[in-house]
């Protein structure tokens, strides 16, 4: 109750973000107070004007939350990844009017994330939404779940009519970085933030590290540096254009580029075949990418996108030597 009126208080919060049911990785952690405090949210919809959300995962969630008036519900990521799960609850929804958001599922894969959006569809839920809270990847990370965004933004390509939240907490899994993680994302045009917020962060009883005051919280939405997507300035339109067009060009040099390197790997792979050598030289590679970093490092090139670009190109250029190779 503290924390909803302190949340309610900073006069920057919608929507109250309260779990009832916690799918935890492990057992014997504490797994949500479930069923018996549905009462108490709607107390603290009450008292503090807030709507409410909760998570569910099973057909019976969606009854018990509906039954206690819970205003917005959300697929969890672990529920995301698994379509028989994901079809139970879109089931319970059939016939119900309320909005539902969809966290994108563990492992990367829009396809898994794209069904489940479907399936809530498909019940007859007008109003869905999107969460990105990142991704798991192994060994420890910069984040608790890496935020991979190029994800979030093709599903906003996508599906440009549909709500597109982003969890900072969840990505982050610490306070110190939820600030700059929000600020991403709002400056990728996201329309909102779900964040953990508690009184007394530390003593939380799940993912204490990542939790913050509802001040802090407040103080966070405040310091966000709000940009919008358009100008009605004539100036600014005709400086972007001349810019927009300036990149196009260099994009359309790029490819072409690009075309003549793949006709050289092409070259290199005739030569290879007749005389019976394999396509990948490691050591050329090591190369290749040492000369691509100094030169990369003097342009202001990062060392991450060198060699994501390199990586990429390489495989392009085996692809094609793989054509001549074996034809
Ligand atoms: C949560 O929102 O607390 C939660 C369990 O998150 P996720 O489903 O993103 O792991
Ligand atoms: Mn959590």
């Amino acid at each position: 109750m503290q924390t909803a009126m302190r949340l309610a208080a900073t006069g920057k919060v919608d929507i109250l973000r309260a779990g009832i049911w916690k799918p935890r990785t492990r057992p014997g952690s504490f797994e949500g107070i479930g069923t018996k405090g549905l009462p108490w949210l709607q107390q603290a919809r009450k008292a503090s004007g807030l709507p409410v959300a909760v998570e569910v995962a099973t057909g019976k969630q969606v009854e018990d939350a509906l039954h206690f008036d819970v205003d917005v519900l959300w697929i969890g990521a672990r529920t995301t990844v698994n379509p028989f799960s994901v079809q139970e609850v879109a089931d319970a929804l059939r016939g119900v009017d309320v909005p539902v958001l969809i966290k994108n599922p563990i492992n990367p894969d829009l396809e898994l994330w794209i069904g489940a959006m479907e399936r809530v569809q498909k019940a007859g839920i007008k109003d869905v939404g999107l969460i990105h809270r990142g991704f798991s990847s192994y060994g420890n990370t910069e984040y608790r779940n890496a935020p991979m965004w190029h994800l979030a933004i093709e599903m906003k390509r996508r599906y440009p009519e549909l709500l597109m939240i982003n969890d900072p907490s969840h990505i982050c899994g610490r306070r110190d970085i939820l600030q700059e993680v929000a600020q991403t994302a709002i400056d990728l045009d996201f329309d909102g933030l779900i964040v953990e917020s508690h009184i007394d962060p530390d003593n939380a009883w799940s993912d204490a590290k990542q939790q913050i005051t509802p001040e802090v919280l407040g103080e966070m939405i405040s310091n966000i540096r709000w940009r919008t997507e358009d100008s009605a300035s004539e100036e600014y339109h005709a400086a972007l254009e001349k810019l927009r067009q300036q990149i196009n060009n260099l994009d359309d040099e790029l490819m072409q580029i690009l075309g003549q390197r793949m006709k050289v790997a092409e070259n290199i792979g005739k030569y290879k075949k007749d005389n019976n050598i394999t396509i990948l030289q490691t050591n050329r590679w090591n190369s290749i990418l040492e000369r691509a970093f100094a030169k990369g490092d003097k342009l202001g090139l990062s060392k991450e996108f060198v060699t994501k670009y390199f990586d990429a190109v390489h495989m392009e250029s085996i692809n094609h030597q793989n054509k001549i190779m074996n034809s």
